[in-house]
């Protein structure tokens, strides 16, 4: 009788295992891609909304700042741009995918020590992702021009304009940085710490041009860092990477948690036995030792020949 074949694992996934497994502090960024298999659509590619409804002007931030009552009645009439209005429909009926909760996963397992995403849709949160940082905002949130104040919309639908903030009066907006927007000092520092941190970079889902987010990831390059990609398509980060993986997120990084899954024990209590420092649940910038399941490897790699 013929034995069911076991699924392969690309030779990709299997040297980023490995990439990740040998380095001291892994960070990933994040792009629309992670949240395509969720409905999310992206602005760039093949089904992107800009590929579908054109590229929309990019002084958003300059026109909101000119009229912002003008600018949430426009909101809150649904008079947006096309694009606009195809993301946030999305954005409200979307859940995580199987994706997000492999990256939980990798996260609870200490193969990864903090996220940056560049996705406004709260997704990682909802998947129980704990050490992010959402360089472009998130959508359920308000955030004041002024202070910086950010109040939870505990909806995406905003049902009248905003009064102004009671602090410093200036004008509120979505959270979400628009075009022409600095990001906030707050976050970008945040973000660039954990760039000095990183020894291993994995890009999942990033068209890697959006500034100056993507001029991170070459940072983490020029100081010493590996950098994992995982897209089904060439970007203009591919040809810096270590490890490129041509496939969605949702392939790759279930296939990536399944290597690190431990059978016998629970990672965490281990890596907290070890050393009461390395609290996973902390903000901690030691590394809390990930263990590759390697008999999974061996199974892998001896089907394989
Ligand atoms: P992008 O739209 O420029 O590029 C998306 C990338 O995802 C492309 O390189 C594409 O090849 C890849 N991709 C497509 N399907 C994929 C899949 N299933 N798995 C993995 N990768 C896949 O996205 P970007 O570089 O993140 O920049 C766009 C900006 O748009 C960001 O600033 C972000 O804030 C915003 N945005 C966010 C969302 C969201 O929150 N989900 C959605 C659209 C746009
Ligand atoms: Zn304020």
């Amino acid at each position: 009788m013929l034995r069911p074949e076991k699924p392969a694992v690309d030779p990709g996934i299997l040297q980023a295992a490995e990439l990740i497994h040998s380095s001291s502090y892994v960070v990933a960024m994040t792009g629309a891609g992670m949240s395509v298999e969720s409905g999310i659509p992206t602005f760039r590619g093949k089904d992107g909304l800009w590929t579908k409804y054109g590229q929309p002007p990019m002084d958003g931030f300059s026109r909101f700042r000119a009229d912002p009552a003008g600018w949430w009645q426009k909101q809150l009439n649904r008079d947006m741009d096309a694009h606009m209005i195809e993301l946030r429909d999305a954005l409200v009926a979307a859940e995580p995918h199987t994706g997000h909760h492999a990256l939980t996963a990798l996260e609870r397992a200490g193969a990864l020590n903090h996220v940056i995403t560049q996705n406004i849709d709260g997704l990682d949160l909802k998947a129980g992702l704990k050490n992010l940082i959402e360089i472009h905002g998130n959508r359920s949130r308000l955030r004041c021009i002024g202070c910086g104040e950010r109040t939870a919309l505990n909806d995406f639908v905003q049902v009248e304009p905003p009064e102004p903030c009671v602090h410093c009066g200036g004008a509120i907006k979505f959270d979400t940085v628009m075009f022409g927007e600095p990001v906030p000092t707050d976050t970008m520092e945040a973000a660039r710490e954990q760039i000095d941190l990183a020894s291993c970079i994995v890009a999942i889902g990033t068209s890697a041009s959006v500034r100056p987010a993507s001029g991170l990831l070459w940072i983490a390059k020029s100081q010493g860092s590996t950098v994992i990609e995982i897209n089904p398509f060439e970007t203009k980060l591919s040809s810096i990477c270590d490890v490129v993986i041509r496939s969605t997120a949702g392939d790759a990084l279930n296939q990536l948690a399944k290597l690190f899954e431990s059978p016998e024990h629970n990672l965490r209590d281990r890596a907290r036995s070890v050393d009461p420092e390395t609290d996973l649940n902390t903000d901690s910038k030691i590394g809390y030792g990930a263990t590759l399941n390697h008999s999974n490897l061996r199974e892998y790699e001896h089907d394989r020949f």
